[in-house]
């Protein structure tokens, strides 16, 4: 006897929705979701697609209708809920378009609950399109199956975040000019963390100056190459990940 195949099936596409989602619901996706569905991934009806809402989880539905602007769904089965996310921020300084949108990419694919973009003096951008980075973050979240979205914080200016800190929370200090190996750091510091990471140019004296002088941040370093920006994002986010995060076995 041929084994029934599972349903949905891994292949089914996955899509964040606005709705909150539950069982017997019916749902219309249009616009780029409707394109994806119908164009690319050329759904039928009686198909599987995968929905989450960021807040009740993860659902089975499946495709009632096709029209090229419009697809409608049926939710079924519940298969999980929002997922636990670790509490760690990543606080980029912005960086040239292609090279942020690689962080905003990889940041959510390791996991991070909170991206807080930064402006230092020597940022060659001060801006980010809201509207870009919200949909670079759910496609990563879509294509990685994560079932709960990274807030995405307005930009703010370096002295703002300092001033703004929250007591409780470490302040990681990417500093290419030396600071505790980021391994050590990470696994003895309990509790909410974040990572703080420079721009292209670095940061200039007066804020690593600053930065060290807050009570939350400690200087760590990683490794004596002097990595990109986006690069030393990436990595210092999975050392963290690693050392306290969610790739740690459940005890
Ligand atoms: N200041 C450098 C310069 O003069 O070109 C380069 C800055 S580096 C391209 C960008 C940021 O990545 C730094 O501000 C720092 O936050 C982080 N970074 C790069 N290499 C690092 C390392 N080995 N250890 C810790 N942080 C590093």
């Amino acid at each position: 006897m041929p084994a029934t195949p599972a349903w949905p099936p891994k292949s089914a596409p996955r899509l964040f929705v606005e709705n909150e989602l539950g069982s017997g619901r019916t749902i219309a996706v249009e616009g780029n979701q409707a394109n994806y569905l119908a164009r690319v991934m050329r759904v039928d009806e009686g198909d599987a697609v995968i929905l989450c809402d960021d807040l009740t989880g993860e659902w089975a539905a499946s495709v009632t209708q096709v029209d090229k602007r419009r697809v409608q769904l049926e939710v079924g089965q519940h298969l999980r809920l929002r997922e636990p996310v670790p509490d760690f921020w990543l606080c980029p300084a912005l960086l040239k378009k292609d090279r942020f949108d690689l962080v905003l990419e990889k940041a959510t694919e390791l996991g991070v609950a909170r991206i807080a973009p930064v402006v230092t003096r020597r940022c060659v951008a001060d801006k980010l399109n809201p509207e870009r980075a919200d949909t670079i973050v759910t496609e990563a979240a879509e294509q990685c199956a994560r079932t709960a979205l990274p807030e995405i914080a307005p930009v703010a200016k370096l002295d703002a975040l300092l001033r703004d800190w929250p007591q409780d929370r470490h302040l990681f200090f990417a500093d290419e000019d030396g600071g505790e190996p980021a391994a050590d750091a990470f696994c003895y510091a309990e509790g909410p963390a974040a990572l703080l990471v420079g721009p292209e140019g670095g940061f200039d004296d007066a804020e690593r100056a600053a930065i060290r002088a807050h009570p939350a941040s400690v200087a760590i370093s990683l490794g004596p190459r002097i990595l990109r920006g986006e690069t030393a994002a990436i990595a210092g986010t999975a050392v963290w990940m690693a050392e306290a995060g969610d790739w740690l076995d459940e005890e």
